[in-house]
């Protein structure tokens, strides 16, 4: 992979790359196989990435007809990874071998490692017979759904296919190494005015929110709303901010520390509540919720932009979720996504149906999501909220940041790319979107 990366540093063309000749194993960050029981009997919150995910050779797959090499130049890191990381809800080996008894080419995912990742940014190297739209050459970003399309249950929105998968999660040969295998309908332009890793930690995240909040699939977000953003500094909630700015709307963010408000109100987010600092406790003790304290989330957020919530951008599920169904406003919309603390979530379904409200679910995005969501990344509207970057040997430490929430936005983590800052073509777009506000995040975080 030395002689491709040189190349790519070096400006090669599609041609050039074509020429090279592929390796027989890569770089790559995964999990084993004969590990999944290494944390058995640790508490979740004790459970380490450092420990069980691993970077070492792995071999080079076989490309199907509708799939792509992509040098990866810089991935980043989900709270999938995390998941993965720590075997939780549980280990991703199952996803691998129903997968590979789907079909011959799915078959060369059930291995004894599992390559994790759902977030690239790099060049594509070579494309299956059957793909038409990328060539080598190509700079790329890549987004996590991965779906097969000649399922006809994906052919309406293919988030609702029957065997829809998050690529590098529910398939093997993620981001998180130097070389990647998606499909070619992951596939989306790299922003011309981000570097590499600037670039790579948007797709996932990004589309996320967007599909919850602006598409018709979503919450269908109108100018004017109010919008309930809890962890509106981490790496789904900056993107959901932004894009409740961007659509006319008031985001009020709940984060955890003074530091992460400066944060916020730096990106032009006026209404911020400090959640540790207001020391809600919506739950008495593991069985029991308290109504006034999510009464005292609804006044909070009266207090600051005048009316309830129209919608509530969920993700924290177990902790938050009653207080987001009771502070929701009359006919809002609870989108969630996630659970990070809890899936086995708990409200009063009396403020639900009678004050008309709607729970919504959503995950991830349809390609035409994320592509339309990419385009806001590509025009700088939207601008990538990268706080670290870690080398790829450091995986385990840049996951474990985010298990134990140490972090803002989002994580970026350096594969062929050898130091940060490389891969801008577009230095004048650059400069009109802003040096300060691509880097906000980083400069917080450095
Ligand atoms: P993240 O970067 O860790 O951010 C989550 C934020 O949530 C944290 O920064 C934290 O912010 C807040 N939070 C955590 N625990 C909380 C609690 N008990 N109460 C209130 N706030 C809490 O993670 P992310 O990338 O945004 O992902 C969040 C969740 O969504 C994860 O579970 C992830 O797996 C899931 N996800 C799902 C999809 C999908 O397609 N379904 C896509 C992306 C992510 P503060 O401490 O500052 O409040």
């Amino acid at each position: 992979m030395q002689a491709i990366r040189d190349a790519i540093l070096a400006g090669a063309g599609g041609e050039e790359l074509s020429a090279l000749p592929l390796p027989e194993s890569y770089r790559a960050a995964f999990v084993r196989r004969d590990e999944v029981e290494m944390f058995a009997g640790v508490d979740s919150d004790e459970k380490d990435p450092r420990k069980s995910l691993h970077v070492s050779e792995v071999a080079v797959p076989e490309l199907a007809p509708d799939e792509a090499y992509i040098a990866v130049m810089a991935s980043s890191i989900n709270f999938n990874t995390v998941w993965t990381s720590i075997f939780e809800p549980l280990p991703t080996f199952g996803f691998l071998d129903r997968l590979a008894r789907e079909s011959t080419w799915g078959a060369r995912h059930a291995l004894p490692y599992h390559v994790v990742g759902s977030d690239a940014a790099g060049v594509v190297l070579r494309v299956g017979s059957l793909v038409r739209n990328f060539s080598p050459g190509d700079k790329v970003t890549v987004h996590c759904n991965y779906v097969d399309d000649q399922d006809p249950s994906a052919h309406d929105d293919s988030m609702l296919a029957a065997n829809e998968r998050i690529w590098g999660f529910e398939t093997n040969f993620g981001g998180l190494a130097d070389l990647a295998v998606v499909k070619a309908n992951q596939l989306m332009p790299k922003a011309t005015h981000l570097s590499w890793e600037e670039a790579a930690v948007n797709a996932l995240c990004n589309s996320t929110a967007y599909r919850m909040l602006v598409s018709r699939n979503g919450a269908e977000m109108s100018q004017g709303d109010n919008v309930l953003v809890w962890g509106a500094s981490g790496g789904l909630g900056s993107y959901a901010v932004q894009h409740v700015l961007n659509g006319g709307g008031t985001p009020v963010g709940v984060v955890s520390s003074p530091s992460k408000v400066a944060l916020l109100h730096d990106l032009g987010v006026e209404a911020v509540i400090d959640r540790k600092e207001a020391g809600y406790r919506f739950w008495k003790d593991e069985h029991t919720q308290d109504e006034s304290e999510w009464r005292r989330l609804g006044k909070d957020i009266r207090a600051l932009v005048g009316d309830d919530p129209d919608i509530v951008f969920e993700h924290p599920g177990r902790q938050t979720m009653g207080a987001s169904v009771f502070a929701c406003k009359r006919a809002g919309t609870i989108v969630t996504c996630a659970a990070t603390s809890g899936y086995m979530i708990e409200y009063d379904n009396r403020h639900l149906w009678m004050k008309l409200k709607t729970i919504k679910g959503s995950h991830f995005a349809n390609y035409r999501e994320a592509w339309d969501a990419n385009q806001l990344i590509c025009k700088g509207k939207v601008v990538p909220p990268l706080s670290a970057v870690y080398p790829l040997e450091d995986v385990g430490e840049a996951a474990y940041q985010v298990h134990r929430n140490l972090h803002e936005g989002k994580i970026g983590v350096l594969c062929l790319a050898p130091t940060e800052g490389l891969g801008i073509d577009d230095p004048g777009l650059r400069a009109e979107v802003g040096e300060d506000r691509i880097t906000l995040f980083r400069r917080h975080g450095a």
